[in-house]
């Protein structure tokens, strides 16, 4: 059996491009099961089309682009040269003008400029660059090119090079516009910080920066094995509601990662008063960024680190009541003592809390010279509980009403924040090395498709008002006189 298919284009000029591709499918194939279109056969044809598409489009707006916006004639030509554009169906080489400015209206000026880079600046379409980047992102640069080429009739020169520059370039482009929209943020932040009254403190209107750090390997040798990524989802809403925005970025100074929390809280809402939440796992580098934020920030300890720390002696505590081995009788009410320092953390009581535990730290003390095993490993998750508790004081809170109040005590969107935008790709592939810039610009694609916006921002730049951009629609007098 032979397919022929055609396609014809017809531009505002009534330029006419027609274009066939055939292809032949033997019967034999259908023995093997092989019936319809193969992706090969459908590579063809799409390569086929978007060669006449994108070559008909070029030439037009190639055209277009010819007449003098001011004296509407034909600038003169300086020369042709070819321009290979990707796209997701393929490379197509289209003829390449330059056009003189016009001599009558600039005269003296000796200026040539290529139609062609204002439309296709990368000479991949934004849509190719958007979907590399978006796999880059999500798998190993070699298996997004694999992927890529599997589907898509890309060349074969498309390596995981090319995925990982496009990858970091998409996420300069990202990380760029999220630095100057940050700067406005701020900027903004600090004039309406001066005009508005400080409200009272509206709990529904409170916003929460769920924020958590990763650890990624470095692939720099000059610097130390480990850096840090900052991640954080930033809205409004309690305990069950969606999580908000996210923000990623691998510069851990304090007012870099202010600057991003307020970016993605004003995109959620926030316009620079009322409560906002910082709730964190205590990590150092993120201790001093509620200060940082705008007032009033409160800096809540991730309830469930605290819980984490005294599940383990708990479990010894009950083990030991149950069996009525080890220290019980000499404190016979060990499982209870534990619990009551839970309830009082739970409820805020940091003082009370401290008191009791170390009391009770120092009576593991006695019994662990005494050589009671059980009292040893108390002791020493007691005295790490009494550092952890004291170095971060301040920001123990009564979680019990914060709870029943439906706001959110931990920090398990952070966490999760981590694995979908950080860890399957970086931490957890534990051979890969990173430079911190790679690993940076990864994030900002990834967050940014994670925020459903990467779409928009990769083409924003094509949507400035550009003054000399041609109404393809009304054709100047010279191309009515061409058509
Ligand atoms: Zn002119």
């Amino acid at each position: 059996m032979e397919w022929t298919i055609s396609i014809k284009g017809k531009n505002e000029l009534g330029d006419v491009c027609r274009r066939e591709v055939r292809i032949d499918k033997s019967d034999e194939r259908l023995r093997d099961g092989d019936i319809g279109l193969s992706i090969s056969d459908g590579k063809r044809i799409m390569a086929t089309l978007q060669s006449a598409v994108v070559n008909l489009e070029a030439e037009t707006y190639a055209l277009f682009r010819r007449v003098c916006p001011d004296c509407h004639t034909f600038r003169p030509v300086k020369d042709y040269t070819t321009r290979r554009i990707r796209t997701v169906f393929g490379t197509v080489e289209v003829r390449n003008p330059r056009w003189m400015l016009c001599r009558d209206c600039h005269p003296g000026m000796d200026a040539a400029f290529a139609p062609l880079k204002e439309i296709c600046p990368d000479r991949a379409t934004p849509e190719l660059m958007e979907l590399t980047a978006r796999l880059g992102s999500l798998i190993p640069y070699r298996q997004a090119a694999s992927v890529l080429a599997e589907f898509l009739p890309v060349e074969p020169t498309e390596t995981h090079a090319t995925v990982r520059k496009r990858t970091i370039k998409v996420g300069e482009r990202l990380d760029d516009q999220i630095t100057k929209e940050s700067w406005c943020a701020r900027t903004q932040m600090d004039e309406q910080h001066q005009l508005e009254m400080q409200l009272p403190g509206d709990r529904r209107k409170e916003f929460v920066v769920s924020i958590d750090t990763a650890h990624v390997r470095s692939a720099d040798a000059n610097s130390a094995r480990n850096f840090e990524v900052v991640v954080a989802r930033c809205g409004r809403g309690g305990r069950g509601d969606a999580g908000g925005r996210y923000f990623t970025t691998s510069n851990t100074g304090q007012h870099a990662i202010r600057d991003r929390a307020v970016h993605a809280l004003r995109r959620a809402g926030y316009c620079g008063f009322g409560d906002v939440a910082v709730i964190s796992d205590g990590a150092e580098i993120l201790k001093r960024l509620p200060r940082a934020m705008p007032k009033p920030t409160t800096h809540i300890i991730d309830w469930f680190r605290i819980a984490m720390k005294i599940q383990p002696m708990q479990q010894i505590a009950d083990h030991m009541v149950r069996s009525h081995s080890g220290l019980t009788g000499a404190l016979p009410s060990i499982d209870k003592d534990i619990r009551a320092v839970k309830w009082r953390l739970w409820h805020g009581r940091v003082d009370r809390a401290i008191r009791d535990l170390v009391r009770l730290v120092a009576e593991f003390k006695t019994w662990q010279e005494e050589g009671a095993f059980a009292a040893v490993r108390l002791h020493n998750l007691g005295a790490q509980l009494v550092t952890y508790i004291r170095s971060n004081c301040g920001a123990i809170i009564n979680y019990g009403k914060r709870y029943r109040a439906g706001l959110r005590v931990a920090t398990t969107l952070a966490e999760s924040a981590v694995n979908s935008l950080v860890a399957k790709r970086m931490v957890k592939k534990q051979q890969m090395r990173w430079s911190q810039h790679g690993a940076h610009m990864l994030m900002q694609v990834r967050t940014a498709d994670m925020n459903g916006e990467l779409r928009d921002r990769l083409r924003a730049r094509f949507r400035l008002p550009e003054p000399q951009a041609p109404s393809l629609f009304k054709p100047k007098p010279p191309l009515l006189r061409a058509a």
